[in-house]
């Protein structure tokens, strides 16, 4: 991490020129005509403000390569040649990464069997590669895509693999034989499935005439390196052009995803016979924010297809639908109306899957106020998918118009059904960090809500978690810096000190987890610097602390939250101030949420004729607004001071 600059890395692939103390260049993670991709080589960090991608050397690999973590590392070792010690692997691990080396070998093998059965023998012309012709596959895209032809005959293939060497076992574990112990694929055109970097890990075959005799495509058994759900057909193919286009066709067959590619469109996969998996669509973000899924418009496949779209949603990709004119697949009617004519249809036929969803469900329920009802519960499962608050209330917005209902009833029912959904989560599967950052983004939604309550609406100041951001922004940006003249020193420990009963009232978990790794930090004699957090594993924390230490500062708020506002110095000189400011108003906040919580017991109390109770809260309602009068002061004494 010290060697490798990130200008340096990032300039390999990124023409950057400088712009002041940083550097700029056209984004190469989404598509834009101006620049807005910056590097800053005193931070040793990127970020774009376009799309927000954001991180140091390491991650750049592992994002515009697709590489993971160690293969990222080897890179950059390999670019500034610093010799890597790997940890010597155990007996057993050797041998199992031989094993899968050999499996991955045996597929390469058999991959080029079927090519050359394909090209090279009487039967593969006449049965394979004219069924391909017919379909209008030319000779480069068959080239291209790999396909190949599994001749008839019950050991072609083992009988070829053991001459060179091959034991059953290993065609076993590659998916490659029967339990009967005969080929897996017979008299079939092939199609290699690729991994991300383009190995072979499995194929599918096709039938060449439909026949009542056994399925239209058979895949691969599911081995230790093919796993359905993991795996996108067409991936390797596509994703530079996925990347150019920020957007992901996705189709239903093979088929689709060749001819689209021969048409010129080459951003398109299939999710190969299975239902759309959480892991294909994180694959799809890696490299676009949007997918525009293409369908044949037959009534029951849109529904069924629907379901699978709600776990999009879920992982904050735009989603666009486009339906195709009847009759027609993406492979029939892209030979029908050309690359143009293709692209002008999507781009009139296509739209957000959520309108479009509402005015289907809408036109179904026409007339009848109890189907009426089962639409909206239906709706708002899918609107509770939206895990970015702001972009869900937009939609809800739209949503409440379209049906003409009330917007605040669609709030809630969204509310409600985004609670049911999270309690799911946390008993189903393992937290992990997309789920904790929902649960924030719930907390944030929450509070929104709130905020349609009159009551709540009177205290501005309770319903975000800004002040709380603040605390982080000026701990991670200045918390090394030394106070002179003070045992509290560096500043970090003055906030930490500061804040230490409070730290657990914080309602930002991340927050509160920054918090907690600095004080840690701290205590073991070793206060971080700002690019501890830019560089920080947790991806969640990173991008907060590059969103943090990039952002212009953020003052400017202040004023519509009806705060006193002093003179401004520069932060850079000012961070002394600003922590004490920043340290009152949270202190603030959290006061003013108290008195709002004993509030509401006193009404309740009341309500219940309880008077004792009553008379002890009504107290400590006394007791909190003198607290609040000292922290108000102590602003005014401030504004004094200077
Ligand atoms: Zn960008």
């Amino acid at each position: 991490m010290e060697r490798a600059r990130v200008e340096e890395v990032v300039g390999d692939f990124v023409n950057l020129k400088r712009r002041g103390t940083n550097l700029i260049g056209l984004c190469p993670f989404h598509h834009e005509k101006t620049p807005s991709f910056n590097v800053s080589p005193t931070k040793n960090i990127y970020k774009c403000f376009g799309c927000g991608k954001a991180g140091g050397a390491i991650n750049f690999v592992m994002e515009h390569e697709g590489y993971d973590y160690p293969e990222a590392i080897r890179y950059l070792a390999g670019k500034y040649s610093i010799q890597l010690e790997e940890t010597q692997a155990d007996a057993e691990t050797i041998q199992a990464e031989r094993e899968r080396e050999t499996i991955y070998k045996v597929l390469e093998f058999a991959w080029q069997y079927y090519k050359s059965q394909l090209h090279d023998t009487e039967e593969g012309q006449v049965a394979g590669l004219n069924y391909f012709i017919e379909r209008g596959f030319r000779t480069k895209t068959i080239e291209s895509f790999g396909l190949g032809y599994a001749p008839d005959k019950a050991d072609g293939l083992i009988h070829e693999a053991k001459k060179a060497g091959f034991t059953l076992d290993i065609l076993q574990r590659a998916g490659l034989i029967t339990q009967h112990g005969g080929d897996f694929f017979r008299h079939r055109v092939m199609f290699p499935i690729f991994n991300i970097s383009g190995k072979v890990i499995a194929f599918a075959g096709r039938q060449m005439v439909n026949s009542k005799r056994g399925p239209k495509y058979i895949n691969s058994p599911e081995t230790e390196i093919y796993v359905k759900r993991k795996v996108l057909y067409g991936l390797s193919h596509a994703k530079k052009a996925i990347r150019d286009n920020d957007n992901c066709f996705l189709v239903e067959g093979y088929t689709d995803v060749i001819s689209l590619h021969q048409a010129g469109i080459e951003n398109v996969v299939a999710s190969s016979g299975t239902a759309l998996t959480p892991d294909q669509i994180r694959l799809i973000r890696r490299y676009a924010g949007r997918i525009t899924v293409l369908y044949d418009s037959d009534p029951a496949g849109i529904k069924a297809a629907m379901r699978g779209l709600d776990l999009i949603l879920e992982e904050n990709l735009d989603v666009r639908l486009a339906l195709l004119p009847e009759g027609e697949d993406p492979d029939s009617f892209v030979k029908k109306s050309g690359l143009a004519g293709f692209q002008d249809y999507i781009r009139e036929h296509g739209k957000d899957f959520i309108l479009f969803k509402t005015q289907l469900l809408l036109k179904e329920a026409a007339g009848d106020p109890m189907r009426k009802t089962t639409l909206v519960k239906d709706l708002v499962e899918t609107l509770a998918h939206i895990p970015e608050a702001i972009k869900r209330s937009a939609f809800i917005t739209e949503c409440a118009h379209l049906m003409k209902i009330d917007e605040h009833i669609l709030v809630r029912e969204t509310n409600k059904a985004y609670d049911e959904f999270l309690r799911q989560k946390r008993q189903g599967i393992p937290r992990d960090v997309d789920s904790a950052e929902r649960e924030i983004q719930h907390q944030v939604f929450n509070q929104e809500t709130k905020q349609t309550d009159a009551r709540i609406q009177a205290l501005p100041n309770l319903a975000d978690q800004f002040q709380e951001r603040d605390i982080i922004r000026i701990l991670l940006s200045y918390g090394d810096k030394p106070i002179p003249d003070s045992n509290l020193t560096p500043l970090s420990r003055y906030i930490l000190v500061s804040l230490l009963d409070i730290i657990d009232e914080f309602q930002n978990e991340t927050y509160k987890k920054i918090m907690r790794e600095y004080q840690d930090l701290l205590e073991q004699g070793k206060p971080p610097g700002p690019e501890y957090f830019t560089h920080h594993a947790n991806k969640e924390i990173q991008n907060l602390a590059i969103e943090l230490l990039t952002s212009p500062n953020e003052y400017a708020r202040w004023e519509e939250h009806d705060m006193p506002l002093q003179i401004q110095l520069h932060p850079d000189i000012n961070y002394k101030k600003d922590a004490f400011d920043a340290i009152l108003r949270l202190k603030l906040k959290i006061l003013m949420g108290h008195i709002e919580n004993n509030i509401a017991v006193i009404n309740q109390l009341q309500a219940e004729g309880n008077e004792n109770e009553m008379i002890i809260h009504m107290r400590m309602h006394a007791d909190l607004l003198q607290l609040r009068e000292q922290i108000t002061s102590q602003f005014k004494n401030v504004v004094l001071r200077v």
